[in-house]
């Protein structure tokens, strides 16, 4: 027997949940892609962008995936040999650098493990080692969704600037974009990279790089960029198809535009509020749960939590199976444990992550709470009571 009818739930962190008038824009007979409202839907695009990201720089966009703007930034700034710290507390952290390193860059990277924010400290005393000033890029990621770290980012800024470092600084903001606050420009954030299927709600395929006027001299004199990755015809196109080296994503910027408007309409400061409050609530649960058994957050002090994705550890009991007791009886999709594959935390089978990014409301989320706090009790799994009752004290604090 299986209760998984009604809508399916997906809370995996990316693709999120597609708000149903995101996927009815997309309905619309093929436009022409040379001129007209295309290019003016374009254009807003951009423009809205640069203002959630908290930038006056220029926005290139990319019909890719978040690995794609990995590439695409690495790509504008740097060549063979040139050298680049990256600085990880997280899966995605290690696949940045994964992928500078193929591309023939000198990546070194500094480890900080999977339950830890990078310390700035930590950069500071490497930076003042690198007297010859060879490091060009330092790379971090501002909400590692496998950690469910969130880095703090002005104060890795300030350990750059206490040093008089000139290397750049580059932020992944795929996972916080439109979920965690974000000032690029206030920040001192010289590149910033995202795509649009977590909190920008669209489906995947469009992805996003905003550089400041730093990072665009330093573009401008590097030899080897890529026909497709580089931005300067994104950003400064003859003709509209530039934008794009090639074909317009049609339907997908439909869909973006659609989700901005949704965002303009409820307001950046309530979104973030909004996911706060969402993520609290999670928090709370686990807490609750905490206090007789396995459960807990992966990243111990609140203040570096992600407001988009929390990490769940419930080491030496199997997670998987909750998963699957959840998707395949209830109708809720979890994410999965994502580099924790080491004995200690069972090849990642003892960690879950719930994503709260996007188009989430507290029945949503309570909902998927409940249906959690069912499969811990029909597998018999050991947990604390009281967790619905502490997630919906927090969500009673809205106004
Ligand atoms: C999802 C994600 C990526 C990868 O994005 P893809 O679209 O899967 O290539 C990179 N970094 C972070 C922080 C992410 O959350």
């Amino acid at each position: 027997m299986s209760f998984a009818r009604g809508r399916e739930l997906v809370l995996t962190p990316g693709p999120s949940v597609m708000p149903d008038r995101v996927l009815r824009a997309m309905q619309r007979p093929a436009p022409n892609i040379y001129e007209g409202e295309l290019v003016e839907i374009t254009d807003s695009i951009l423009r809205d962008l640069g203002r959630l990201a908290g930038t006056v720089g220029e926005t290139a966009l990319y019909v890719s995936n978040g690995h794609g703007v990995w590439e695409a930034a690495l790509s504008n700034l740097f060549g063979p040999g040139d050298a680049i710290l990256a600085l990880a507390s997280g899966t995605f952290g290690h696949g940045w650098a994964d992928t500078g390193r193929v591309m023939g860059l000198d990546v070194e990277v500094l480890e900080f493990g999977r339950h830890a924010p990078v310390d700035p400290t930590a950069l500071s005393e490497r930076l003042k080692e690198d007297t010859a000033h060879r490091i060009k890029g330092i790379l971090v990621v501002h909400a590692d969704t496998s950690s469910s770290v969130r880095n703090d980012v002005p104060r890795l800024r300030q350990a750059i600037d206490d040093v008089g470092h000139p290397a750049l600084l580059l932020v992944d903001c795929i996972a916080s974009f439109c979920c965690d606050v974000y000032e690029m420009d206030d920040w001192g954030v010289d590149v910033t990279v995202t795509a649009c299927q977590k909190g920008l709600m669209t489906p995947p395929g469009l992805a996003y790089v905003m550089f400041n006027g730093k990072a665009a001299a330093i573009a401008r004199a590097n030899p080897v960029r890529s026909p497709y990755w580089n931005w300067s015809p994104r950003t400064q196109p003859e003709r509209f198809y530039e934008r794009f080296c090639g074909t317009a994503p049609t339907h997908l910027l439909y869909a973006q535009r659609e989700a901005l408007d949704m965002i303009a309409e409820e307001g950046r400061a309530a979104i973030f509020k909004r996911h706060a409050l969402l993520a609290r609530a999670v928090w709370a649960a686990v807490v609750a749960w905490s206090s007789d058994g396995p459960l807990r957050c992966n990243i111990e002090d609140p203040e570096f939590r992600s407001h988009a994705v929390t990490t769940i550890l419930a080491d030496p009991h199997d997670m998987l199976q909750l998963r699957r007791w959840c998707e395949d009886e209830a109708g809720l999709i979890l994410g999965l444990g994502l580099g924790f594959l080491v004995p200690e935390f069972m090849e990642g089978k003892s960690v879950f992550r719930i994503g709260h990014m996007g188009h989430l409301n507290p029945p949503m989320l309570l909902g998927a709470l409940a249906t959690i706090d069912s499969g811990l009790k029909a597998l018999d799994i050991p947990h604390g009571s009281g967790a619905l009752e502490a997630a919906a004290v927090v969500t009673a604090t809205i106004s």
